[in-house]
């Protein structure tokens, strides 16, 4: 949790310029504002903390859709306690979204923050403790990590190896309050912001948006903005902070293969009739080679190559692979040794 924390207040700072009251809009010193957040946090992370717990405590798989009503509900609340004014936004047939909008006297430039609160279903037997009453650990459960009590207090101390358990924890529902606890931080240190800032929390995400291009339709006014952050990745490998340029799209095929109609005994008929499994994992094996190469005609027609700047952005991004390799104990990784900054960057077949 601390270090999704970190993340969004670090990027809320850069892209927030900001003012002393009063005084003309001025860049202020990067590290005063990060110094001045993280000393917010420090005295302020057990009261973080509980308005997580509160959020993690409202159950949220898409499909139970008064649950997902009450977390709306629950997120207008939280917007309005902070002066931001608030709504939820319906389109037919798609889960609510919430909308948050905080105007800037002056500001010229407009930035979206996005999240989502819905989180994946959950089995609940695979779950140490249930996935809606929070539970803090010191250290991550695959680690030995032992349930622990929530701190209290101003100066309660926190352990960065300390994980919080629950559903949507970090994915996504850790990114808003630490949205909005940047946002308390830099008031607190009465660094004003310049940029007009929106809220969007989206119901839907994790049941793959349906219908969202509608709600995006139907508010588009509403949402105009010059840029929109989602808050809805990892940290780097590394543990640093990152943030990311754009992602690589989604797309799922359904394939149907035939075979006899009926089940044939292999010894019979084996080596004549044709076998469906042989023939997908063939088809499959020839869409890609070995070493991750598409091979699919017209697969990369669209595809931009990678620039020069692309290629000195990834020079200055951590080089983990090693570690990475071990962790995951792979003997050898795709792409004729190429780093993984790099191969994230190109369409996948997987
Ligand atoms: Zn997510």
């Amino acid at each position: 949790m601390n270090r999704v924390q970190i993340f969004v207040l670090a990027s809320l700072g850069s892209v927030i310029v900001a003012e002393a009251q009063g005084r003309p809009a001025r860049a202020p010193d990067a590290a005063r504002v990060r110094e001045s957040v993280r000393a917010y946090r420090v005295t302020h992370q057990a009261e973080i903390a509980r308005e997580l717990v509160s959020l993690l405590e409202i159950r949220n798989v898409a499909s139970d859709t008064t649950a997902i009503r009450r977390n709306a509900d629950f997120l207008v609340g939280m917007l309005r306690r902070r002066q931001i004014s608030a709504q939820v936004l319906e389109a037919p047939g798609n889960l609510p979204a919430v909308f948050g909008e905080l105007k800037v006297p002056g500001a010229r430039r407009t930035i979206v923050l996005y999240a989502h609160y819905d989180g994946q279903p959950v089995d609940t037997t695979r779950w140490a403790t249930p996935p809606w009453r929070p539970t803090l650990r010191d250290k991550a459960i695959e680690d030995g990590g032992g349930v622990i009590d929530f701190p209290s207090g101003p100066r309660a101390e926190f352990g960065d190896e300390w994980r919080v358990y629950a559903r949507s924890a970090s994915d996504d529902k850790g990114p808003i309050v630490a949205m909005l606890a940047a946002l308390d931080a830099l008031r607190a240190a009465r660094i004003a912001p310049t940029v007009n800032i929106k809220f969007f929390f989206e119901g839907g995400e994790e049941a793959g948006s349906p219908n969202l291009r509608k709600l995006l339709v139907r508010h588009k006014n509403l949402l105009a903005a010059d840029a929109w952050i989602f808050s809805d990745g990892p940290v780097h490998q590394s543990r640093k902070m990152q943030v990311v340029f754009g992602v690589r799209g989604s797309y799922g095929v359904e394939m149907t293969v035939y075979g006899p109609s009926r089940a044939l005994h292999s010894g019979h008929y084996g080596n004549w009739a044709p076998n469906p499994a042989s023939l997908l994992a063939s088809l499959l094996a020839s869409m890609r080679d070995s070493d991750g190469k598409i091979l699919i005609a017209g697969f990369h027609d669209d595809v931009k190559p990678i620039t020069d700047a692309d290629r000195r952005a990834i020079i200055g991004v951590p080089d983990n692979d090693a570690e990475l390799r071990h962790a995951l104990t792979l003997g050898s990784t795709e792409g004729g040794g190429a780093r993984l900054s790099e191969r994230i960057m190109l369409p996948a077949l997987n």
